[in-house]
């Protein structure tokens, strides 16, 4: 049986923790709910306690080689204490490494979320094979994480792939971390629900405005299932979200050079409705990206997963620049925890 090692995924509402074989098999997974209510050391012990749980059961047949723990927020890799965190309180300036290899008496690695999901897509995911790459991931925010040689890039001290901050409108909409502009801002789902609320009060939306007010969940999803039917208001926001997110595209390949970039997060799956505007961008924008661009970035029948692999494949003898969206969803961040566990840092 496999040597296997554990990944965790410490988030402020699911806390996840799996054991995955040495390559990258799943063993097994097993979802809690993150209590964050209850307090950090309830949260810590329920963890730990899930670890042992699944490593005991594991060593019986394989060696256990060390688990990883991807968590929101600013992780200090030399002194595995998190500096910055909005969804788990409680837990900055807490020695959280050094608490869970106390429980666990086994080795443990503190990973930024953003990073292990970049790891797991370069891994088992959609880069997987492609050394250098990059994983934007585009939810409440933007997120992100830069995979050189199969590592992880982590920076001077683990700040590095922050491209939610990357400024994209020099005079724009002021943004949490100071800055104005900011790509997060534009290219988000808390973005598409700012771009409906002030296309609404402007009172040249009355679609947008019925939605909201008929449908009580009206979110992104909403305003993607309008823009597929056609309603121009809800195309017109999703326009806006490709062109700005090829800007922070057009930078980042332009800097980076990257063999690919995957596109992950809940409203990454809107691909039909913004990446014909962000390959547009692309492509005036960037003369790195103008040099690489594969023929048929969109692919030629329908959208999705299946033509971003095909197009790997056809990339690796003539050095494209691929675009495509992640295929692991959520357990990318899992895969990558346990990955970071094998690795190091
Ligand atoms: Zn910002």
């Amino acid at each position: 049986m496999p040597d296997f090692s554990i990944g965790v995924d410490l988030g402020g509402t699911n806390l996840r923790i799996a054991a995955v074989s040495r390559e990258g098999q799943l063993l097994e997974k097993v979802t809690l709910g993150t209590k964050v209510a209850l307090g950090r050391d309830h949260v810590i012990t329920e963890m730990c306690d899930a670890i042992q749980r699944l490593s005991s059961k594991y060593k019986e047949t394989g060696k256990f080689l060390g688990a990883g723990v991807g968590i929101p927020g600013i992780v200090d890799l030399k002194t595995g204490m998190l500096r910055k965190s909005a969804n788990l309180p409680g837990f900055e300036d807490y020695p959280v490494r050094a608490e869970i290899e106390r429980r666990l008496g086994a080795r443990v690695v503190l990973e930024n979320d953003a990073n292990a999901a970049a790891l797991g897509e370069q891994w088992l995911g959609a880069a997987r094979g492609v050394p250098n790459m990059a994983v934007v991931t585009l939810g409440t925010g933007i997120g992100g994480g830069i995979v050189l040689d199969g590592k992880i890039w982590h920076g001077m001290n683990g700040m590095a792939g922050e491209f939610g901050h990357v400024t994209v409108e020099p005079e724009g909409v002021p943004c949490g971390c100071g800055n104005h502009g900011c790509a997060e801002r534009y290219a988000s789902a808390s973005a598409i629900m700012r771009m409906a609320r002030e296309a609404i009060a402007s009172g040249e939306a009355p679609s947008l405005a019925h939605a909201a007010s008929a449908d009580a969940e009206f979110g992104a999803k909403s305003i993607y299932n309008l823009a597929i039917q056609g309603d121009e208001h809800a195309r017109r926001i999703f326009r806006t979200f490709g062109r700005y997110l090829g800007i922070l595209l057009a930078g980042l390949i332009n800097v980076l050079n990257l063999d690919m970039f995957v596109i992950g997060g809940g409203v990454s799956s809107a691909w039909d409705a913004y990446a014909p505007n962000m390959f547009e961008e692309l492509r005036e924008r960037s003369l790195v990206y103008a040099a690489t661009a594969p023929d048929d970035p969109l692919g030629n029948d329908s959208l999705g997963q299946e033509e971003g692999a095909s197009a790997q494949t056809e990339s690796r003898s003539e050095r494209k620049t691929i675009i495509t969206l992640a295929l692991l969803g959520s357990d990318a961040g899992l895969y990558g925890a346990a990955r970071i566990s094998v690795l190091g840092v």
